[in-house]
């Protein structure tokens, strides 16, 4: 594959900071919504991502199994060192900048604690790939593409439309066509790329990275599940440090 077009330089500097920019379009009816400008930067805001981002540390299952992941890999998460809330371009929720292992949450996207929960879960699965594996972000769009398909995969952010869906269509396929078309629009937010090849990268790489399930064990559609693989993974840690 050598020259391929995959090998490109990424996208612009600002973005090229948050290594993986995520969440590329707003969810649900906030759509068309003005920006609200040089308001989002005012202290309340930061102040609000702070409080739900610290309920997600301390509640939220998804968040709490990745936690424990981190810390079990060697990766211990620091609330204060390794998040920070801020004012982003566009519409993007969240990033993670891999050089500093750091994860962004745009204060002025992010819209309530279910979106928060969603955002700090695809941010720490990016941090956890991160942790486990050499992930070449830059150099080597299918590593970027897997990272993207997992967390599409595993946050729930195709859980809310499948829950829709689930009554009217086959859950499994929609499910699968909402992770392949994040992980592309991740892809594209972050990579001056085609979409073809960003979907080429996607494709070669999905069957692997859509059925690794680590650190969940399976794939959490909901917060009865992610209990569930909470609970599993800390008796899976306690059979480990046992031996
Ligand atoms: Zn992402």
């Amino acid at each position: 594959m050598a020259g391929a077009p995959d090998e490109r330089e990424p996208g612009p500097a600002t973005r090229e900071q948050l290594h993986v920019s995520c969440q590329v379009f707003s969810e649900g009816p906030a759509q068309g919504k003005p920006q609200e400008g040089l308001l989002s930067s005012f202290p309340i805001h930061n102040q609000k991502c702070q409080l739900m981002l610290l309920k997600s540390l301390k509640t939220n299952p998804y968040v709490k199994l990745l936690l424990d992941a981190m810390k079990h890999s060697g990766c211990a998460v620091n609330k204060d060192r390794h998040f920070s809330c801020e004012d982003c371009d566009g519409n993007v929720s969240g990033g993670f900048a891999a050089s500093t292992s750091q994860i962004v949450l745009c204060q002025n996207n992010i819209r309530n604690q279910a979106h928060m929960n969603r955002v700090v879960t695809h941010e720490l699965i990016h941090a956890f790939d991160h942790c486990r594996a050499h992930v070449h972000w830059f150099t080597n769009v299918r590593h970027l593409a897997c990272s993207e398909i997992r967390a599409a995969n595993l946050s729930g952010d195709c859980s809310l439309v499948s829950e829709i869906f689930r009554l009217h269509f086959g859950l499994k396929r929609h499910h699968q066509t909402c992770v392949r078309d994040r992980a592309i629009l991740s892809i594209l937010a972050v990579r001056s790329i085609s979409k073809e090849v960003a979907q080429k990268a996607v494709d070669e790489v999905f069957e692997s990275c859509f059925n690794d399930h680590e650190p969940f064990g399976r794939i959490p559609h909901n917060n009865m599940y992610a209990r569930y693989a909470h609970r599993d993974f800390q008796n899976r840690d306690r059979y480990y440090s046992n031996i």
